[in-house]
């Protein structure tokens, strides 16, 4: 066990924290009585500003940094601002990688994705498929920079015995989410589309592509404990993937959230829209071996996600559920 895990009072960045990821890590922090939590909204620091992130590092002087900041979107996002998904997530990286081995930062943990592997990766798709084919092009540029995020991790453990580690969840989800239409994944898409199908009475909701494309969906709290578990627990070159171990059809993930809305219109698919990658479940046999496993269903989770939009839309605590 790392010194992390003994010293509430060590002093932990959370790059990112107003994220998904990161606004559940500070979560899981302050529950477990972490009292040293430095945080930064993107206004106060540019982490795409190498000098402003080194003097951040000059003075904060963090013994502890969770890696969860970036530009991140759903396939629609990475595919209308691909320049901005490699420049924002490359110079992001980079900055706070290099700043935290130049002041000695005890140990980092990146944060990167399950699109990292191939497409055609074998399913569930193991750490070592990283680099052996090539990317889903829908979203290439995010991925390849997050990639170089890995590489560089093990080329500054390598070089300077750093204690950088990378994480790779598959596709999250919970309070925080980005519910914007355009911009967001399709879980929070889905449940935004359903409710307000609801509300108006509309008698059907449009799911983009075929619905066939099989997703694993994992709740961002079991992420965030994951994440802390690694912190505790594991030092190393490779990446460890993050996910609940079992995927579905985004059909049968919009009729779960149909169920979860109280939805009771028809579902249509739009075809003209793109699928992505056919499948990305991960192998997660790694992190259970170390004795770490998820706790939150997915239907549970739905739910409780669900709940959180409509509070944090005003809508208090819903008429159905
Ligand atoms: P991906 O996992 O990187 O492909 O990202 P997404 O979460 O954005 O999309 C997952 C799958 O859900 C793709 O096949 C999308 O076409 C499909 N999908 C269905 N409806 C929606 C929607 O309303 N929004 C999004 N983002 N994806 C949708």
């Amino acid at each position: 066990m790392s010194h992390f895990a003994n010293k509430l009072s060590a002093s932990v960045y959370v790059a990112g924290h107003r994220g998904l990821v990161g606004s559940a890590i500070v979560r899981l922090l302050t529950q477990r009585g972490y009292n040293s939590i430095i945080m930064k909204s993107s206004g106060e620091l540019d982490l795409r500003r190498g000098p402003e992130v080194d003097d951040f590092f000059r003075k904060q002087r963090p013994e502890y940094v969770f890696l969860a900041a970036g530009r991140v979107g759903g396939i629609y996002a990475n595919s209308s601002y691909p320049a901005q998904f490699i420049y924002d997530n490359l110079m992001i990286q980079s900055n706070v990688i290099d700043a935290a081995f130049r002041h000695r930062v005890k140990k980092l943990l990146f944060l990167g994705s399950s699109c990292i592997y191939p497409r055609c990766a074998p399913q569930p798709i193991r750490e070592e498929y990283l680099l052996t084919g090539a990317l889903e092009p829908t979203n290439e540029p995010y991925a390849v920079a997050k990639i170089a995020g890995i590489k560089m991790c093990q080329a500054y453990n390598q070089q300077y015995g750093a204690d950088f580690i990378s994480v790779m969840p598959t596709n999250l989800y919970g309070p925080e989410d980005n519910f914007n239409p355009e911009t967001s994944h399709v879980l929070p898409a889905l449940i935004r589309k359903f409710h307000e199908a609801r509300e108006r009475g509309g008698d059907s909701v449009t799911v983009w592509g075929t619905g066939q494309p099989r997703r694993e969906f994992l709740h961002v709290d079991d992420l965030a404990d994951a994440c802390l578990f690694l912190m505790r627990n594991y030092s190393g070159d490779s990446p460890v993937n993050a996910g609940a171990g079992e995927d579905l059809p985004i059909s049968e993930l919009a009729g779960m959230i149909r169920e979860v809305v109280g939805y009771r219109g028809e579902i249509r698919y739009d075809h003209s829209k793109p699928d992505g990658a056919p499948r990305k479940l991960l192998d997660v046999s790694r992190l259970r071996n170390m004795g770490w496993q998820p706790k939150i269903s997915l239907e549970e989770g739905l739910k409780s996600t669900y709940q959180w939009y409509l509070r944090s839309t005003g809508q208090g605590a819903g008429t159905r559920l």
